[in-house]
């Protein structure tokens, strides 16, 4: 009997071909490493079934979440960054925009739009982590400028969502000037009296923490959210000190005062939505 001999040798089945479900199907958590179904993870708002963490999703995941049927008017669309600098690391700042682009199909670290959320008028600037770390150049900077006038222009409130490693090293000192830039923005926003509230989300750090996002009429943040401007090591070589444990995390920056209010993301349309209406 030889049933189960393989007559043919040398019989290989790619590693693709062996897959029993559709890729794509099962999200696992990278906090709890429990499994969920990845429709049952975005009906959750992307976050986790089993330990509620915050999967870290950009601003196609928010405009769907916030605006009304997913319908908005995306504002500067094509603004793209050029190289001021020359700048060189790795590579030439040209071709590394150039292939980002490519492997996001995004334009440069932030989408601003204007649409509706419950039906109220909103403009919404939000920023994505996939694009060079989520770093702010003159495009991030001029285009939440560019919505900030548009709210104010409008008069509809203006929520900026944050996610961002700090400024952008290639536009070296024309990153920084983005800082004053939207500030100046934002005064203007609060002198015209339109509300101005900023969601900051797992990692907001660097110059963006030092301006844009903790200057809202309400900073609010998601549970669990990495919120600093320099990193641990760096605060512990300056001041020669250990630090409390998690001092950066939101529920300890919320305690001392910084933020305030933690949303869960699944709640965040309804909360927003109820404060802006007592705002009015
Ligand atoms: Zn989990």
């Amino acid at each position: 009997m030889s049933w189960f001999v393989r007559k043919e040798k040398g019989i290989n089945t790619p590693t693709e071909m062996k897959r029993e479900a559709p890729d794509g199907l099962w999200y696992q958590c990278p906090s709890c490493k429990k499994i969920m179904h990845t429709r049952e993870h975005k009906l959750s708002a992307y976050t986790c079934a089993h330990c509620n963490y915050h999967d870290k999703v950009g601003s196609e995941a928010y405009f769907e979440l916030l605006f009304d049927n997913n319908e908005f008017t995306e504002l500067d669309a094509n603004l793209h960054s050029g190289d001021p600098l020359n700048f060189i690391d790795t590579k030439p700042y040209p071709d590394r925009i150039r292939a980002t682009m490519l492997k996001t199909g995004l334009k440069d670290a932030v989408r601003t739009a204007h649409g509706k959320m419950n039906e109220i008028d909103i403009t919404i600037a939000c920023m994505d982590f996939n694009f060079i770390g989520g770093s702010m150049g003159s495009v991030v900077g001029e285009k939440i400028a560019r919505a900030i006038d548009y709210s104010l222009q409008n008069k509809q409130p203006f929520l900026m969502i944050s996610r961002s490693g700090g400024a952008r090293m290639m536009e070296a000192g024309l990153s920084l000037m983005q800082m004053a830039k939207t500030s100046a923005k934002l005064a203007l926003l609060s002198e015209g009296k339109v509300p101005y509230i900023s969601l900051l989300t797992d990692p907001t750090t660097g110059g963006v923490t030092a301006s844009y996002a903790m200057l809202g009429d309400f900073n609010i943040s998601e549970p669990g959210a990495l919120i600093g401007f320099a990193g641990p090591r760096v605060i512990r070589e300056t001041i020669g000190k250990d630090l409390p444990k998690g001092f950066q995390s939101a529920e300890f920056v919320l305690e001392h005062g910084f933020l305030d209010f933690i949303v869960d993301r699944k709640d965040l349309k309804d909360k927003l939505s109820s404060l802006l209406k007592i705002l009015y």
